[in-house]
């Protein structure tokens, strides 16, 4: 019976994350995506959510053990959204149950002058994760054909030879991201994206709270209200690039974020998806560990 409702659970979060994963880039159009969207859950059911949630990360920490203790895939999991969409919430809630000697967090800012100095990939490429880990990108290289794209005098300090400054840029970058992912994907590091899809409306709602608030004051910037007078231009950004670099191989996932308890139940999931996809098992101990094993048990036995 409980077998039943378990397959019944595991087929609902199936169709719900299908809802919003991205395979195919071409068609890809965000207005199709409602930030406030739940699936039909409704907030009622938040406690229900709260159990679903508990549950995936029971179930991503065992799969993280089995990823760690096999040491052969890893996991990379990039997550980028406009600010106040909640990432670092969803890294701290999605993330709890699991050992920290599993996962590393690597956050990206606006690059340093070394960081310029060398090509983009470069201070992405040092945090990829090892094998049996889960490596978080807090923004990522995405950042290259976002803020960079609407800002194009970030791209002059980049240092680029000026023939290579085409208008052709853009198509290449996605050209070498894919290339990048398939190849890390072909390495044994799967590639998981998550966009945090949060609105305008709910953008400023929580820039109020973090203004009303005296114990949220610390996490508003200025310049986050600044960067939010180029709203269309992002969502245009993020438009293309999900449609450039959705793949079979390094989906997109494209999370509802107006609602906080659902976006960590969607995110939380479609880690337990990853994870699931690569059959994961505990190393086999063969007949002459076995016997290695026998003798050190007599050993600790004659003490
Ligand atoms: P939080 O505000 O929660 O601490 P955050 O990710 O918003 O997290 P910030 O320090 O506020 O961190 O912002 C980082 C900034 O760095 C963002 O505005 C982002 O667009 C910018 N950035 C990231 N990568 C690049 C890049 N490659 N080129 C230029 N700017 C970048
Ligand atoms: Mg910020």
């Amino acid at each position: 019976m409980e077998g039943e409702e378990q397959d019944g659970g595991t087929m609902k979060i199936e169709r719900l994350l299908k809802r919003y994963r991205v395979e195919v880039g071409k068609q890809f159009r965000l207005k199709d995506y409602d930030p406030a969207d739940t699936h039909g859950l409704k907030s009622e059911l938040k406690p229900q959510a709260r159990q679903l949630l508990a549950h995936g990360v029971e179930e991503l920490s065992r799969l993280q053990e089995i990823l760690a203790a096999q040491d052969r895939w890893g996991l990379l999991l990039i997550l980028q959204a406009m600010d106040a969409a909640g990432k670092d919430g969803t890294i701290k809630h999605v993330m709890s149950g699991v050992n920290p000697q599993g996962v590393q967090v690597s956050s990206f800012k606006a690059p340093s002058a070394e960081e310029l100095d060398h090509d983009y990939l470069w201070r992405n490429m040092k945090c990829v994760p090892e094998r049996g880990r889960i490596g978080i990108f807090n923004r990522s290289y995405y950042e290259e054909v976002l803020v960079v794209r609407v800002h194009p005098e970030l791209l002059e300090k980049q240092k680029l030879p000026k023939p290579l400054v085409t208008k052709h840029i853009w198509q290449q970058r996605f050209e070498d991201i894919n290339a990048f992912e398939r190849y890390l994907t072909r390495n044994g590091i799967a590639v998981l994206k998550i966009f945090l899809h949060v609105s305008r409306k709910e953008q400023k709602r929580r820039f109020m709270e973090r203004l009303d608030q005296a114990n949220k004051n610390w996490k508003f910037s200025t310049s986050d209200v600044k960067e939010r007078q180029y709203w269309d231009a992002y969502q245009e950004a993020y438009e293309d690039l999900i449609r450039h670099t959705a793949n079979a191989h390094s989906p997109w996932y494209v999370v509802p974020a107006d609602n906080k308890w659902f976006t960590r139940l969607v995110v939380a999931a479609a880690v337990v998806h990853a994870l699931e996809g690569m059959n994961l098992q505990y190393p086999k101990v063969d007949s002459e560990q076995k016997a290695e094993l026998e003798a050190a048990r007599q050993q600790l036995e004659k003490e």
